[in-house]
C-alpha cells in the first residue's frame, strides 16, 4: 500500500508531476494491500491462458487450408479447435488450482524476500526493458540446464515424460506437464527477479510474455508472421517442435526461448541436420517435378 493519501502528496514525494501511467497506477493501487497485488499474478495467468490460444484457433477455423500449409507436422490430424480448447481447459485444471492457491502464496513470500517495488515512481521503459533482458538471460541459461537434466533417465521417467506425450504439440501442450516440471520452470522464471529486484508491473509483463511465448513455441505452426522469423535467436515453434518430434532420446533443442545455449553447447546439431535433409528433399522433389513437366 502506498504511503500517500492523495495524488498531491504522491507528487510532493516524487518532486514532480505524475506521468499519465503513474496517475493511473496511483488510482488503481494506492489503497491496495501488497498481498492483493501479489495475487494479481494469478489473474494474469488465468486471463492469458484463456485468451492466448484464440488467435491460432480463429485461423484454424476460418482458414483451415492456410493453417495446414504452415503446420509443422502436417501428417498429424488436427482435432477441431473447439474440442481441443475444451480439452485444454480440462487438462489445465491442476495448473489453474496451483495458480490460485499455492503459487500466489509462495510468490507473496518471495515478493517480500525479493524486495519487489509496488509504489511510485513506475519504472521507465528503458529500465523495464533492461530488467526483462536480464531475466530472460538468467531464465534461458538455467532452464536450458534444467531441461537437459529432465532428459536424464531419472528426470525423464519421473518428471518430463508427460510433457513429451505430445509428439506433435499444439499450443495447449505448453501446460501439459507434471506439477513438478511446471514448478521447476517457474523457479527458473523467478530467479532473475530474485537476483535483480524490480517493480511488480515488470513481473506481470515478464509473466505475460512467458505465457505467450510458451504457447507460441508449442503452437505447431510456423506462420509467415511468426515471431521466430523476425527475432534473431528466438527459437519459436519450429525449433521446439523438433524437440517434441525427436522425443525422449533427442540431444537437441533444449532452449526455452532464445537458442544461444544450444548453439554454444552444440545441442542443435540434430536439428540442423534435420533441416538440411528437409531442404535437400524439397530441392529434389522440385527438380523431379520439373523433369516431369
Ligand atoms: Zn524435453
Ligand atoms: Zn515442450
Amino acid at each position: 500500500m502506498m504511503p500517500y493519501g492523495t495524488a498531491a502528496e504522491a507528487e510532493a514525494a516524487l518532486g514532480r508531476s505524475m506521468t499519465w501511467a503513474e496517475a493511473l497506477w496511483f488510482r488503481y493501487s494506492a489503497g491496495m494491500p501488497d498481498l492483493w497485488l501479489t495475487w494479481h499474478v494469478s489473474l494474469v495467468y488465468l486471463v492469458l491462458y484463456a485468451l492466448v490460444p484464440l488467435p491460432v484457433m480463429v485461423i484454424q477455423k476460418l482458414a483451415p487450408g492456410y493453417a495446414l500449409r504452415h503446420k509443422l507436422q502436417p501428417g498429424v490430424p488436427e482435432p477441431s479447435p473447439v474440442s481441443t480448447y475444451v480439452e485444454y481447459i480440462r487438462d489445465s485444471r491442476g495448473v489453474t488450482l496451483a495458480a490460485l492457491g499455492p503459487f500466489p502464496l509462495i510468490y507473496s513470500i518471495a515478493f517480500k524476500l525479493f524486495g519487489v517495488r509496488t509504489g511510485l515512481p513506475l519504472p521507465s521503459v528503458w529500465e523495464t526493458a533492461t530488467h526483462l533482458v536480464v531475466y530472460s538471460l538468467v531464465e534461458d541459461y538455467t532452464s536450458y540446464w534444467l531441461h537437459r537434466f529432465l532428459h536424464t533417465r531419472w528426470g525423464y521417467e519421473k518428471i518430463h515424460r508427460v510433457h513429451h506425450e505430445k509428439t506433435a504439440p499444439s499450443g495447449f501442450a505448453a501446460a501439459y506437464a507434471t506439477g513438478t516440471e511446471l514448478s521447476l520452470y517457474l523457479t527458473t522464471l523467478f530467479l532473475g527477479p530474485a537476483i535483480v529486484p524490480s517493480h511488480v508491473t515488470t513481473h506481470w509483463l515478464l509473466f505475460s510474455i512467458r505465457i505467450m511465448e510458451a504457447f507460441d513455441t508449442h503452437s505447431g505452426y510456423h506462420f509467415p508472421f511468426s515471431l521466430a522469423r523476425f527475432i534473431p535467436f528466438y527459437g519459436g515453434a519450429e525449433f521446439h517442435d523438433y524437440h517434441h518430434y525427436a522425443g525422449e532420446k533427442t540431444r537437441s533443442n533444449f532452449s526455452s526461448v532464445f537458442t544461444y545455449c544450444d548453439y554454444i553447447y552444440g545441442t542443435n546439431k540434430g536439428y540442423m541436420y534435420h533441416k538440411r535433409s528437409l531442404a535437400e528433399l524439397k530441392t529434389k522433389e522440385a527438380e523431379h517435378s520439373g523433369k516431369e513437366d
